[in-house]
């Protein structure tokens, strides 16, 4: 007989999922209801006018779609691009490539901006590409690269994309709730995001939103959309604007009510404040790892307070610390991604997991670590220097 699984009491501080909150799976375990059931189209309406608070936009296309980040970024590229288009990615890390792929599976061309690892993207790069390729209709772009946890400027970029007539789409995932984040304002037209980072909810959905103009390019497509599931057209007869809620798949029930408990926890604690909260925590961190003899990967200008990539030290097995600090500590940290593999770990202060707490445990744990394994590093001088900076 194979028995239940009960897992540990992780304590996540990697690239995601982050820490989920009792609250959200306490209403995860509430009884399921139907789909269709009129007080779960009212949960629904809930949810968007939640999601249009934490994106920032009265776009009224925006809507959970029931898969993981990567089906929200599909969902974005497979609606706006057709095939023979021209789209400008830019890469500065891990998900740049994956927006490549999307858009060559759609059958255009994507002409890359590259950056190295680490940068954010390149506003003056972009306009040149622009300049080169005025035949370009979308432009594509990462706002918080989690590979790397640099930066890039969305307002900036997005008015570039409006002034060469171009729509933009914008990977938000590790951004929503973490950092600013102003759809409207910053004028984005096509933005996904996900629930497992800075959301602080369970992994498996992604919110979407969509502007007038990419709702427009999508009722005016030619092609249809090669994804049955993703076609928006037919999402939209489901979640709306003023839909009648025509079945189209079974919405994940208990997970939108997991979804729903995190943006009331996220609306009560004020977005401003939570995008505080994280700085606070980043700061400290920062300044505790400082302390032990650590650099951190990215510069300060173009941190990710929610994703801090530090450089591991010449000498230190990489996998044995974060082996160790998972058996020994039930703490989670992520690893370096692709070119970043074996050179930086990724300390994540995501959503619930942006802590005091956590920023204390994690320097705690990965200098008792590194001390065991020999490393360079001055010994009790973290704490104090985090907490230091927590106070001031
Ligand atoms: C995590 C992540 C994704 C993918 O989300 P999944 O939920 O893992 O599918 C996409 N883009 C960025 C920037 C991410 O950090």
């Amino acid at each position: 007989m194979t028995s239940s699984f009960f897992p540990p009491q992780r304590t996540l501080m990697g690239p995601g999922p982050s820490d989920v909150s009792p609250r959200v799976l306490g209403a995860l375990s509430r009884p399921t209801i139907g789909h269709l059931d009129p007080l779960f189209v009212q949960l629904m309406d809930e949810i968007k006018g939640l999601l249009q608070y934490v994106f920032q936009t009265s776009n009224g296309l925006t809507i959970p779609v029931s898969a993981p980040g990567s089906a929200g970024m599909e969902a974005c590229f497979v609606n706006l691009v057709s095939p023979g288009d021209t789209v400008i990615v830019c890469q500065n890390g891990v998900f740049g490539g994956r927006m490549k792929e999307n858009v060559e599976r759609c059958g255009a061309t994507a002409i890359m901006v590259e950056d190295d690892w680490g940068q954010p993207v390149s506003v003056a790069k972009v306009e040149a590409a622009f300049a080169a390729h005025p035949e370009a209709s979308t432009l594509a772009f990462v706002h918080a690269e989690t590979s790397t946890g640099a930066r890039s400027d969305v307002a900036a970029l997005c008015a570039l994309a409006k002034a060469n007539n171009a729509l933009s789409i914008v990977d938000t995932v590790t951004s929503l709730g973490g950092i600013e984040l102003k759809v409207d304002e910053w004028g984005a037209d096509a933005v996904y995001s996900g629930t497992q980072k800075c959301l602080s909810c369970i992994p498996g959905i992604s919110p979407v939103t969509f502007s007038p103009a990419a709702v427009e390019r999508i009722q005016n497509r030619e092609h249809k959309v090669q994804s049955w599931f993703l076609d928006m057209q037919l999402v939209m007869g489901y979640w709306g604007p003023n839909a009648k809620r025509a079945y189209h798949h079974t919405a994940p029930v208990n997970d939108l009510y997991a979804l729903h408990e995190s943006l009331v926890m996220l609306q009560e604690e004020g977005l401003e404040n939570a995008h505080a909260r994280h700085l606070r925590n980043h700061k400290a961190l920062v300044a505790g790892l400082e302390a032990m003899g650590l650099s951190m990967a990215v510069a300060e200008e173009h941190r990710l307070p929610q994703l801090n990539a530090v450089n591991i030290p010449d000498g230190v097995d990489d996998a044995e610390v974060r082996s160790a600090l998972l058996q020994d500590f039930n703490l989670e940290i992520g690893a370096g991604l692709g070119a970043l593999a074996g050179k930086t770990w990724r300390i994540g202060l995501m959503g619930h997991a942006s802590s005091e707490r956590n920023v204390l445990a994690c320097l705690t744990a990965l200098e008792a670590v590194l001390g065991r394994q020999g490393a360079a590093i001055t010994t009790g001088a973290a704490l104090p220097a985090a907490k230091a900076q927590l106070k001031g």
